[in-house]
């Protein structure tokens, strides 16, 4: 496969290049330079051409809890922890008919509420913050949700990571939240060594623009759910592997690595690391095996 050419498609329109593809060899270099040190250039670039590329490949990367109110946001992210999206967006268009306002979480039925937020685990925790969550803004805030990071870290149930996924995503104000994808891949990928979220956080703001952070959230969150797996990353399928030190961690293999791939736009992931659909056999495992 040529990495540096256009190719043409049947309907004649042009389509990029493949991403390049890492070696065996090459990514051992790569992680040798980076154990060494890497200069803070160098490893400026290589982020820069990663951020790059992982827009290209999640082009439709977003916040993938369902929400129509900075409060709804809110209520979705303490329900996500210890579970998946999925599983928060079956229960939320019901709850979020049931409880329109933060008065209403304040005046909650303890039992009702629990029995509606059942299913995504820990529903005890759960309501108890959602109900203090809503005292609090009504007391605090007039019933609306403040937009400081400060401010929405002394609500209850929410924690910094809580309080970026709403600046970010509800609020415009840039924000990057580190939950177990993000810290697993920005440490794979040689962009920190740090284990501290909050350390993890800032880490990456030095890396990246203020006005990419919340995108970047995004980027690595959607790449880490479709590619690059906590216990088997399709490396051989993978539009980054050029500028990963972890190549080889999963399969390098392109066919057997696309059958890892996971997610709706599987087909624009083969595309964009040059693997033709009809060689890629059918995806194994279920599509949000690694979510937290
Ligand atoms: S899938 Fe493999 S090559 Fe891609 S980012 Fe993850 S470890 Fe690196």
């Amino acid at each position: 496969m040529t990495t540096a050419s256009r190719s043409t498609s049947a309907r004649g329109a042009a389509e990029p290049a493949p991403a390049p593809r890492a070696t065996a060899r090459s990514a051992a270099r790569l992680a040798k330079r980076i154990a060494a040190g890497e200069p803070a250039l160098g490893r400026a670039r290589r982020v820069g051409r990663m951020l790059r590329t992982l827009a290209a490949t999640h082009p439709d990367a977003h916040c993938e809890l369902d929400f129509t109110t900075p409060l709804e946001l809110a209520v979705a992210t303490v329900l996500s922890a210890q579970s998946t999206d999925k599983m928060v967006n079956s229960v939320t268009p019901a709850l979020f008919r049931r409880y329109r306002s933060a008065l209403d979480y304040a005046q909650a039925d303890r039992a009702e509420l629990e029995e509606m937020i059942h299913s995504t685990g820990f529903f005890r925790n759960k309501a108890g913050s959602l109900i203090g969550l809503g005292a609090a803004v009504v007391e605090k805030h007039d019933g609306e949700l403040p937009r400081t990071l400060e401010e929405l870290v002394a609500l209850p149930g929410i924690g910094r990571k809580t309080a970026n996924v709403i600046l970010g995503n509800a609020f415009d104000v840039p924000g990057i939240t580190v939950d177990t994808h993000f810290g697993r891949l920005v440490r794979r990928w040689g962009w920190t060594e740090e284990e501290d979220p909050v350390k993890v956080e800032h880490a990456i703001g030095a890396l990246v623009p203020k006005r990419d952070w919340t995108m970047v959230s995004h980027y690595v969150i959607f790449h880490g759910r479709r590619v690059c797996h906590a216990r088997k990353p399709a490396c051989g399928a993978c539009s980054l592997s050029a500028d990963c030190p972890t190549f080889g961690a999963g399969p390098t293999d392109p066919i057997a690595a696309s059958a890892l791939l996971k997610g709706p736009s599987r087909a624009h992931l083969l595309e964009i690391v040059g693997i033709p659909d009809d060689d890629a056999p059918a995806p194994v495992g279920r599509e949000d095996a690694d979510a937290p």
